[in-house]
């Protein structure tokens, strides 16, 4: 039997639960095809943002926050507080719990909107066609008029170090640990390695990150960077770059990992040992030979800038394609692509992809970064400002980091925002607006800014980039 849908969505993560939606709400009839089980065994949408990546995290991220301020931080309040205990499982429980509520939230948002989730696996064939095949093993065949890959990235291997899920993990199992490591390694001090880092070291373990690269979070401006290795230090994690991991093993319980860095070779011994080196887009099982789908050079499925596939009437989207990991590209992609499918002329400005680290302070940043502005050819001026003597920073004794804007000397447009700091992710919305609407750094400079508040960092950086801020003594006035 074959059934017929105008759109079949491959993936019920971010990307492809949007798209399911958006394409509802435009009046086409939806199937989305989604294998995965959740913790609990069931079926479950939401992909790896809702089950194991964004959100598990940051309810991680969270929890371990809350503990660290109640065991360390509040003294300096007046707050004196004793016995302070930890319940691990009961803290991964909490997560499991917030996980369920939203993966639960959007099976409730399908129904609301007749989207049909196939639970299983989909495949796409030749002619827009897509073998599904239930979780009893069941296939069946559908036709579409359009098909949107939606498949998403799964943590890379590397044979150095073979994930067991028990002593050595990827990033979902270090999500379920059900006690404190004592000595955690991680290898990859990339977005991952760093939130999962600071969350088990939060709760008590001694984290060590063994880093290949030489440089510290290339993709941010070095300044920012250089100021997170800093006080991510300052916090006991202990980031060794240059020290590329050349074996790990499990022995009697221990996880002995030997790497090189510029002194030779060395060896470490942890309870635990985290593999955070990165994620490739899936591809296996999803394309028929004869599908006529082409990748690119790293396997990634090749689209244009509006998602289009190498077939006519097959989009492909989120982590399976180009460009940065993150929920949100895939789920503004999701959307794109329904829209060209809807006749709509949208685009995504790749432009103002926000990225964020959310360690405590927050590592945020938009746009260019001064290295890469300069290496664009550009002439830019830069400004900064500290958050040690905002107002609202010190109130809340959290006063750590910097906002640095980035700016086009000839044209005055705001380039790029990169922030270190308190609710960073949070702050730098605002130059995403910014560089959206092709903001002048004059026009942020002439705004008002409400009192006492963090966003005071933004405007402050603002001005500083013309030698103008009020709360720093600087040289050169414009
Ligand atoms: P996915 O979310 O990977 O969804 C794809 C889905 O397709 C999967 O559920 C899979 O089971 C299903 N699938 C695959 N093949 C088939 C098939 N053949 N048939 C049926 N189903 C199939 N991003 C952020 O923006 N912010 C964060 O804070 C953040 N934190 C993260 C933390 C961690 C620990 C991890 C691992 C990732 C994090 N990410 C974060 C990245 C984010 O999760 C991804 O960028 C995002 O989930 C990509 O969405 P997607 O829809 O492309 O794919
Ligand atoms: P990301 O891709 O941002 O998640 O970061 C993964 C990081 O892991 C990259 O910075 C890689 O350089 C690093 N990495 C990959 N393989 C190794 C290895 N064998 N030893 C140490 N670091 C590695």
């Amino acid at each position: 039997m074959t059934t017929s849908y105008d759109v079949v969505v491959i993936g019920g993560g971010p990307g492809g639960y949007e798209a399911a939606i958006r394409a509802a709400q435009l009046g086409m009839s939806v199937a989305c095809i989604e294998r995965r089980l959740g913790k609990d065994g069931k079926p479950a949408l939401g992909g790896t943002c809702l089950n194991v990546g964004c959100i598990p995290s940051k309810a991680l991220l969270d929890s371990s926050y809350r503990y660290e301020e109640a065991s360390h931080h509040l003294a300096v309040h007046g707050i004196d507080v004793q016995g302070v205990s930890l319940d691990v499982p009961r803290l991964v429980a909490r997560k499991d719990q917030v996980v369920r509520q939203l993966t639960g939230g959007i099976a409730q948002l399908f129904k609301g909107y007749g989207v049909t989730w196939l639970q299983g696996q989909g495949r796409l064939l030749a002619g827009r066609r897509v073998q599904f095949t239930d979780l009893a093993g069941q296939e069946q065949e559908l036709t579409a008029q359009h098909v949107i890959l939606a498949a998403g990235s799964e943590p890379v291997r590397i044979p150095v170090a073979v994930v067991d899920d028990e002593r050595i993990v990827d990033s979902t199992g270090a999500l379920d640990f059900q006690e404190v490591p004592r000595r955690l390694g991680i290898i990859g001090a990339g977005v991952i390695g760093l939130e999962l880092g600071s969350v088990w070291r939060r709760l008590g373990a001694e984290v060590v990150i063994l880093e290949a690269q030489p440089e510290f979070l290339p993709m941010i401006d070095r300044q920012i960077a250089k100021e997170t290795q800093k006080l991510l230090a300052k916090q006991g994690l202990d980031i060794r770059m240059k020290a590329r991991v050349t074996a790990a093993k499990v022995v009697d319980a221990q996880v002995v990992v030997g790497y090189e860095d510029e002194s030779g070779s060395k060896s470490e011994s942890f309870d635990r040992l985290i593999v955070a080196v990165g994620r490739r887009p899936v591809t296996e099982g999803l394309l028929a030979a004869d599908c006529g789908v082409e990748l690119d050079e790293r396997r990634f499925v090749h689209v244009d800038s509006q998602c289009r596939t190498s077939v006519p009437g097959v989009f492909a989207i989120g982590d399976l394609v180009r460009g940065p990991m993150l929920a949100h590209k895939a789920m503004e992609e999701g959307v794109m692509a329904v829209e060209v499918i809807a006749g709509h002329s949208p685009q995504v400005n790749y432009d103002t992809i926000i990225g964020v680290i959310y360690t405590h302070p927050e590592v945020a940043w938009v746009g260019l970064s001064e290295d890469q502005a300069k290496a664009q050819g550009l002439q830019v001026k830069v400004g900064s400002f500290s958050f040690a003597v905002n107002g609202r920073a010190l109130a809340s004794n959290d006063a750590q980091g910097l906002a640095k804007f980035i700016v086009d000397a000839k044209t005055d447009r705001v380039l790029g925002l990169h922030v270190l700091g308190p609710q960073a992710g949070d702050l730098v919305h605002q130059a995403m607006i910014a560089i959206e609407f092709g903001a002048s750094i004059e026009d942020l400079q002439l705004m008002t800014f409400a009192h006492p508040t963090l966003s005071e960092v933004i405007h402050e950086a603002a001005l500083s980039v013309d030698g103008r801020a009020i709360h720093a003594v600087q040289k050169r006035r414009q």
